[in-house]
C-alpha cells in the first residue's frame, strides 16, 4: 500500500470510530437509539393501517367500530408536523402560525416502548386528542362547546396558544359543560360495570377508565379509542357484554364527533 493510500485508509477508520462512539454517544443519551430503529412512527403509523385492513375484513361491529377509529387517526396523522418520543403519557400539541392559522401538530408518545399494543394505543389516544382538536373548535375538549371563550386567542412566538387553559377554564364552569360531563361519566362509569371480576386484563381496562374519568371533559373520546386498540390484542371478545358497549361508547362519540352534535343522553346497553 503506498503512503497515501495509507493516510486515506487510516483517515477512514478513524471517521469510523468517531461516528460509531458518536452514535453509541446518542444512543446511551437518549436510551432510543435501537428503538428508533426497531419502532419509529412512520412503522407505527403502517401498522395502524394495517391493523385497520384486518379490523375491517373481520367484519364484526367491534371490529367495524375499531377500523372507522383507526381511520380517523391515520386521517389526522396527516396533520402532525413531528412525532417525539416520551417514556411515560404522551401528548398532542397544536401550533399555529403567525396569522393564529393552525399548521398541524406535534405528537409526543411511547413510541420507545417494545409492547406493541400498549404503543400502539398509546399514538391511537394522542392522536384522538388532535382529532377531538380539529373537529371541536381547536379546542381538546371532548364534546361540541356550548360555551363560547371569551378572551382572545393568544399565539406564542413559537406558535403555541398560550392562554389555552385559561379559555377551557372558563368554558368547564359554564353549567351546560357540566351536564355533558355528567353524562360521560356516567358512560364511563356503566362500562366499568361490565369489566368481569375474574378477568385476568380488567386492570389494564379499569386502569384507564379511571384515567377517563377524572377527567371526562378532556380524557372520554381517547381512553375509549385506546381501549379498543387494547380490545383487538387482548381477546375482548372473550368478554362480550364490556366490548359491545365499549364499541357502543366508541360509536356514540364518532358520531359526535363528525357531526358536531352535543351529548344528549347517556349511551343506552345494545340489545
Ligand atoms: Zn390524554
Amino acid at each position: 500500500m503506498r503512503k497515501h493510500q495509507r493516510n486515506l485508509f487510516q483517515s477512514f477508520k478513524i471517521v469510523l470510530f468517531l461516528t460509531v462512539i458518536n452514535a453509541l454517544i446518542i444512543g446511551i443519551g437518549t436510551g432510543t437509539i435501537f428503538n428508533v430503529v426497531m419502532a419509529g412512527s412512520d412503522e407505527d403509523m403502517a401498522k395502524l393501517d394495517q391493523l385497520r385492513r384486518e379490523a375491517s375484513t373481520m367484519n364484526t361491529n367491534e371490529s367495524r367500530s375499531l377500523a372507522a377509529t383507526l381511520a380517523e387517526s391515520i386521517n389526522i396523522g396527516k396533520s402532525v408536523i413531528r412525532y417525539e418520543p416520551i417514556p411515560t403519557s404522551g401528548n398532542c400539541i397544536a401550533k399555529y402560525d403567525g396569522d393564529g392559522q393552525l399548521g398541524g401538530y406535534v405528537v409526543r408518545y411511547q413510541e420507545s416502548s417494545k409492547v406493541e399494543y400498549e404503543r400502539l394505543a398509546n399514538l391511537v389516544h394522542e392522536l384522538t386528542h388532535c382529532y377531538v382538536h380539529k373537529k371541536y373548535d381547536r379546542f381538546f375538549y371532548n364534546y361540541s362547546n356550548v360555551a363560547k371563550p371569551l378572551d382572545k386567542a393568544l399565539i406564542t412566538e413559537f406558535g403555541f396558544l398560550s392562554n389555552e387553559e385559561a379559555l377551557q377554564l372558563k368554558m368547564f364552569k359554564d353549567p351546560k359543560n357540566k351536564i355533558a360531563v355528567d353524562t360521560l361519566s356516567k358512560n364511563l362509569k356503566k362500562l366499568k360495570s361490565f369489566v368481569p371480576s375474574n378477568w385476568d386484563k380488567k386492570t389494564v381496562f379499569i386502569t384507564k377508565i379511571d384515567y377517563g374519568s377524572q377527567s371526562p371533559h378532556k380524557e372520554y373520546d381517547t381512553v375509549i379509542n385506546q381501549m379498543m386498540v387494547f380490545c383487538h390484542y387482548l381477546e375482548c371478545t372473550k368478554q362480550p357484554k364490556f366490548y359491545s358497549y365499549l364499541r357502543a361508547l366508541a360509536d356514540d362519540a364518532r358520531d359526535r364527533r363528525m357531526t358536531g352534535k352535543p351529548v344528549s343522553a347517556e349511551v343506552p346497553v345494545p340489545k
